[in-house]
């Protein structure tokens, strides 16, 4: 494992986040893939013990989508930063980036069954403040 990526996730926020998008890629694997095969994420951050006992369980294709989305928290350039929908800088790849936000989508307004009213409460707040920013009338879906 690069040492570098060790340093960024030994950061406090930076494992937050990672765990928080861990849960919600958990909520989105086990709402639409339940007839797969779900295993405990084998991952860097997995491995950095970054999800402590709250390792997602997850088929392979969420696997893969979300050891892409723990490099590019740990390697996000942005302090503060912001929930990755309202970005402008966008450094996923557009297949995944279109992947996450049909993931959000899902898991953004199922989140608060477990225990994340308040970042679900952050999220359309800073959605609105985009929306407002971008002069839309909020017609563009957000994740
Ligand atoms: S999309 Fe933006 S906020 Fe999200 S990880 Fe990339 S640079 Fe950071
Ligand atoms: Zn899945």
């Amino acid at each position: 494992m690069a040492e570098k990526f060790q340093a960024r996730m030994a950061d406090k926020q930076v494992r937050k986040d990672t765990r928080t998008l861990g849960d919600f890629v958990g909520i989105y694997c086990k709402g639409n893939h339940s007839d797969r095969v779900r295993t405990p994420l084998v991952s860097d951050a997995a491995v950095l013990g970054v999800y402590d006992s709250g390792t997602p369980v997850l088929c392979d294709e969420c696997a893969e989508h979300l050891r892409y989305a723990e490099k590019r928290r740990a390697f996000c350039p942005k302090d503060p930063k912001p929930f990755c929908a309202h970005c402008d800088t966008h450094c996923y790849k557009s297949d995944e980036r279109a992947w996450q936000q049909q993931m959000m989508r899902f898991s953004g307004p199922r989140s608060a069954l477990h225990g994340y009213a308040i970042e679900g409460i952050k999220h359309a707040l800073e959605a609105r403040k985009y929306r407002k920013q971008a002069g839309t009338s909020g017609a563009r879906k957000e994740s």
